[in-house]
């Protein structure tokens, strides 16, 4: 999209405008109006699958040597690295895939890359690259640049998100909204579980996020990561 277009456009078409420029670039046709219906659901599949994020009540009081964990852009790393998109979710073409959505069992393809996934390289690539730059530079005019750029690029992969799960989005889909939530419950759980076996009570988490305190633990620092 060119500049000008671009500062007068939304967030949403914006990020739709990558989408259509990878699909022009792969020779696939951008549908009109959107498509892909929804995968049919049980009542029980709906209770299981539809629940959104991971929340846990904080526990209330006061509390010292506190910690805040915090994963980096973790929804739209899951959509690259899980190959989440609307196409991907139950394809046609690898039915035996073993790749699964947890609680959902949807089954992700594992020959093509996502137009969604496809799309979010270049704005995860920009905003790790700017969380770099904002560690070593000590310019303060760059810092609040870099610092404004990264806080952008945060909105627009909030943004492809939400799209996931707008019906209007020529490719977004409900049932790929729901797997990344099932993914990011999974991860924010796994993650309160090392917490834990590390030594450190969880106080509270919220989508991405736990605060863990300092309890028999003696590290001095905590690292987690997910594949
Ligand atoms: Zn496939």
């Amino acid at each position: 999209m060119p500049l000008q277009t671009a500062a007068r456009a939304s967030i949403g078409k914006c990020m739709s405008s990558i989408q259509f420029y990878n699909a022009v670039q792969r020779d696939l046709l951008v549908p009109w109006k959107p498509v892909v219906s929804e995968i049919f659901k049980t009542r029980n599949s709906l209770f299981v699958g539809d629940r959104g994020v991971l929340i846990l009540e904080p526990r209330v009081g006061i509390y010292e040597n506190v910690g805040e964990i915090d994963f980096e852009s973790l929804f739209g790393n899951i959509m690259l690295k899980k190959n989440i998109s609307s196409e991907t979710i139950n394809c046609k073409c690898c039915q035996a895939s073993d790749t699964l959505v947890p609680e959902l069992r949807y089954h992700i393809c594992n020959r093509r890359i996502g137009i969604v996934p496809e799309s979010l390289k270049l704005l995860l690539n920009k905003r790790h690259q700017y969380s770099k730059l904002l560690k070593t530079t000590t310019n303060k005019s760059k810092l609040e640049i870099y610092k404004q750029r990264k806080a952008v690029l945060k909105w627009i992969l909030v943004t492809s998100f939400g799209y996931l799960g707008f019906n209007n989005a020529k490719f977004g889909r409900i049932d790929a909204h729901m797997s990344v939530c099932a993914f990011a419950r999974k991860i924010l759980l796994d993650a309160i579980h090392i917490a834990e076996k590390e030594g450190f009570a969880v106080l509270h988490g919220i989508v991405d996020s736990i605060w863990i305190q300092k309890k028999r633990s003696h590290k001095k620092r905590l690292y987690i990561t997910w594949n």
